[in-house]
């Protein structure tokens, strides 16, 4: 049996960048969180020990230190927070506040804006914040069939897959006069899911690691299974010696908000289920699929 890691698991630079200034501030005050600030529970608990909580609404605080999630918050919670008093550590990651910005430029230029994403994620409620014009959120599968634009803005949220994208824009590009294309898919996020796609093709069991709660872990999630016996953990505890019995090769990925210590972690009890010694201290230690790996 073979093991590999798919290239670009794990942490992201907008999230590292997120927990890095959290816990800078931690040191000097109690922090809260609008929301968790990663979409790991474990790693949400972690965090509680260095003093950062969670609240659940931007009004629940007063005069305190608020971090701001790489996803971002809406204009509405800002000013909520800002109203109160509190003082905001903003970690929204660039990638995120680049869409801000087109919505809200776009939309000021009278175009209506199409996001290609979840309505109810966070990062795209707060990218609608900035639109007060029409606007609208769309699936992959969204049909344009009936309807006409004379002029549309199109962007994505950050997590969503290239593909999907792209057969979007082929559909819309019949129905509009004018059509502005923004391609907002992080490029941390199309790497990691062309190279779990790409594992996925020769593993015969994918194993996504990450929250259950994790937009883009759920992604990674959805790309496996169209290829491949595919199950997704949060920890290593979820292995079993029937999942991973007369398995050839096995295929690691993870999503964003992933700890490196977790994939570390799996890869370890994936060793010591099969019998194996190895173990590994480092996340560059274990293999890294590439083509000719197999
Ligand atoms: S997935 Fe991309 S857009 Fe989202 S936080 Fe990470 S780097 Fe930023």
């Amino acid at each position: 049996m073979k093991v590999f890691l798919a290239q670009n698991s794990g942490f992201c630079f907008g999230v590292k960048r997120a927990i890095r200034m959290a816990l800078e501030v931690a040191q000097q005050d109690r922090v809260y969180s609008l929301g968790p600030l990663i979409h790991n529970p474990q790693m949400v608990e972690d965090l509680k020990d260095h003093g950062i909580e969670i609240a659940s609404h931007a009004g629940d605080m007063r005069s305190s230190t608020v971090i701001v999630r790489s996803h971002g918050i809406s204009e509405m919670e800002r000013q909520i927070l800002e109203q109160n008093g509190n003082q905001i550590v903003d970690a929204t990651c660039p990638y995120v506040r680049r869409t801000h910005e087109i919505v809200k430029e776009m939309c000021e230029s009278g175009y209506p804006v199409m996001i290609l994403g979840d309505a109810g994620h966070p990062e795209v409620i707060g990218m609608l914040s900035y639109c007060e014009g029409d606007k609208e959120v769309v699936s992959p599968d969204f049909d344009p069939a009936g309807k006409t634009w004379h002029k549309l803005c199109l962007l994505s949220q950050t997590t969503m897959q290239m593909p999907d994208f792209l057969a979007l824009v082929g559909r819309l590009v019949p129905h509009c006069q004018q059509l502005m294309i923004f391609n907002t898919i992080c490029l941390a996020t199309t790497e990691r899911q062309h190279a779990t796609r790409k594992l996925a093709s020769h593993a015969d069991l994918m194993i996504v690691i990450g929250g259950r709660n994790s937009s883009n872990t759920r992604m990674l999630y959805n790309i496996c299974t169209a290829v491949t016996q595919t199950v997704l953990i949060e920890t290593a505890t979820e292995l079993s010696a029937d999942l991973l019995n007369n398995r050839q090769i096995i295929g690691l990925t993870a999503g964003a908000s992933t700890p490196d210590d977790q994939i570390i972690i799996v890869y370890n009890k994936i060793m010591e289920i099969n019998g194996n010694g190895d173990r590994v201290t480092e996340i560059n230690a274990i293999p890294i699929f590439k083509e000719e790996s197999c």
